[in-house]
């Protein structure tokens, strides 16, 4: 496990009891979630889709606040989102520096804090290519060189790799662990694929009608798929948990 040794005083995210409610319509996107997150820990949150986990993130980043209960937030946050979600008319460089701007670093600090970041997501070479010229892996590990720019707190992903094929996602899955066991980042991942939660988390959060259901803690080693039976076990475990309700209705 990556925690640090701060990580049982304070939590890097704590929710206590937790509703959101959209307006106008009432929508009610979180009953009642409670879950909480060490630092240094990478943690997936799955479920079915319109159940509440980009709420989740969007509560932790502070773009929607909480209509009950208690939320811990990190100081700095930052989000990668599918595809990478880059400005096509900026350089890799410029994407990567892009969040910090408002900063105000001097140009020195940012161009040392951009070539970081090159280095660290394997960009040589690509630093003053465009969006369009690059593939979909490419463009998300600049999107993920984006969001740690700024060395946040905690780093949310939101299904980064569903738009990918299953061969760059592999990759990038053995990158992004790569890059936490180097940075000792916070994760906080929504994912739609019960698999691919349990090759990278150290805990995976089920999450269904607004609530975290149940929590999975994965104790294997890396690489995970190579581990067999365990992991295959824990996968059966959160799949017959996943379609329970799927499952009653067929038989
Ligand atoms: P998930 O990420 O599990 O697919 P979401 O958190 O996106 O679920 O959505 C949970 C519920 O909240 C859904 O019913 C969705 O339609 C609704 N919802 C999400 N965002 C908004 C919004 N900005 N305004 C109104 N309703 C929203």
């Amino acid at each position: 496990m990556h925690n640090d040794s701060n990580s049982n005083s304070e939590p890097a995210v704590a929710f206590e009891a937790v509703g959101k409610t959209y307006e106008p319509l009432g929508t009610v996107a979180l009953r009642n979630a409670s879950f909480r997150v060490s630092r240094g820990e990478f943690v997936c949150i799955i479920g079915p889709s319109g159940e509440g986990k980009s709420t989740i993130l969007k509560i932790i980043a502070g773009l929607e606040h909480e209509s009950s209960g208690s939320v811990r937030r990190p100081q700095r946050v930052s989000m990668a989102f599918q595809s990478g979600a880059l400005f096509p008319w900026l350089t890799v460089e410029e994407n990567i520096e892009l969040g910090l701007r408002p900063m105000h670093l001097p140009n020195k600090k940012m161009t040392e804090i951009v070539r970081q970041q090159v280095e660290l997501l394997e960009l040589g070479g690509l630093e003053k290519k465009r969006p369009p010229e690059l593939s979909g892996g490419q463009a998300q590990r600049v999107g993920i060189g984006r969001a740690l720019a700024i060395d946040p707190d905690v780093l949310l992903l939101d299904e980064p790799f569903s738009a990918l094929d299953p061969k760059t996602t592999a990759e990038l899955h053995d990158d992004l662990i790569k890059i936490w066991e180097h940075t000792h980042k916070t994760i906080i991942m929504v994912s739609h694929n019960i698999e691919e939660a349990v090759s990278l988390a150290d805990r995976v959060l089920l999450v269904r009608e607004g609530q975290v259901e149940r929590e999975y803690p994965v104790a294997l080693p890396y690489p995970r798929r190579e581990q067999g039976e365990a992991f295959l076990h824990i996968v059966q475990e959160i799949r017959k948990e996943f379609f329970k309700d799927s499952e009653t209705q067929r038989a």
